[in-house]
């Protein structure tokens, strides 16, 4: 698989509900840079048959989202750029399929890899992330849909919004990442602050930190992190119970 900058790993239902989808993932050739996640594998759910932004606006990306309460508002991905892009890419035929648990071992072998750069891990059947990351080095993952995919446990962390909803992943028996607000306090029993946060002061980047691996981290504490960038109004927004307009 050398040579490969990106390549298909999955065309089929979503595990959501059952419309197509595709997973394509990107960076293989150990081009991608992100200050937070640093050299990692990106991974891009989206919906098969539709323009990802478009499927944002007609609400077809429940199937890749689910009932993730940030789609289409206060989503920190701008889904009209990179995931509108790759998708593209994918249409004109850029990327070979890669469907066997052999080859997509071989793709994740020694790199860190990203599941759901856009779009949420449980749109996808677990094989898929199961082979993936038999030999990765790290991987990070998050999935808004743990009331119901409890099953990805050892491999995504439940992404909550509330000190509640850290309660209620919690006593399911997942590992979390939460989002706060300024302000709002961290568990010290239980907690940890992100340490490529601003507030941590950019302290490493996700490939060396490997904590949101789900249970398989050998981190038992969850992190958290203060909302920020250009969604952090809107996550206030949010929090606050006030309507929010829609992604521009
Ligand atoms: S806790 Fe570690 S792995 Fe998780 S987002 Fe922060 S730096 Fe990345």
């Amino acid at each position: 698989m050398t040579g490969l900058t990106g390549a298909i790993l999955y065309r089929g239902p979503s595990e959501l509900d059952g419309k197509p989808i595709v997973v394509i993932a990107t960076g293989l050739g150990r081009s991608s840079r992100n200050e937070k996640t640093g050299d990692m594998v990106q991974t891009w759910i989206m919906r098969d048959d539709v323009d990802p932004w478009d499927a944002v606006k007609s609400g077809q990306d429940a199937s890749v989202c689910g009932d993730c309460p940030h789609r289409g508002t206060s989503c920190y991905v701008k889904v009209f750029q990179a995931p509108k892009s790759v998708w593209k890419a994918a249409q004109r035929g850029a990327y070979p399929l890669v469907s066997d648990a052999a080859a997509l071992t071989a793709l994740g072998r020694g790199r860190a890899v990203r599941l759901g750069s856009y779009g949420d891990p449980a749109a996808v059947p677990a094989h898929i992330w199961g082979a993936l990351v038999a030999e990765a080095s790290a991987w990070t993952g998050y999935t808004h849909q743990w009331r119901t995919a409890s099953h990805l446990q050892p491999l995504v962390m439940a992404s909550v919004d509330t000190p509640e909803e850290k309660a209620a992943a919690d006593r399911e028996g997942w590992r979390t990442f939460r989002v706060r607000l300024a302000g709002e306090p961290v568990d010290a029993r239980r907690e940890f602050i992100c340490p490529a946060s601003k507030e941590a002061g950019y302290r490493t980047d996700c490939a060396s930190c490997r904590a949101c691996m789900g249970t398989s981290a050998k981190a038992k504490a969850s992190p958290v992190i203060i909302a920020h960038g250009a969604t952090a109004r809107r996550f206030a927004l949010y929090r606050n119970g006030e309507a929010m307009p829609a992604a521009a």
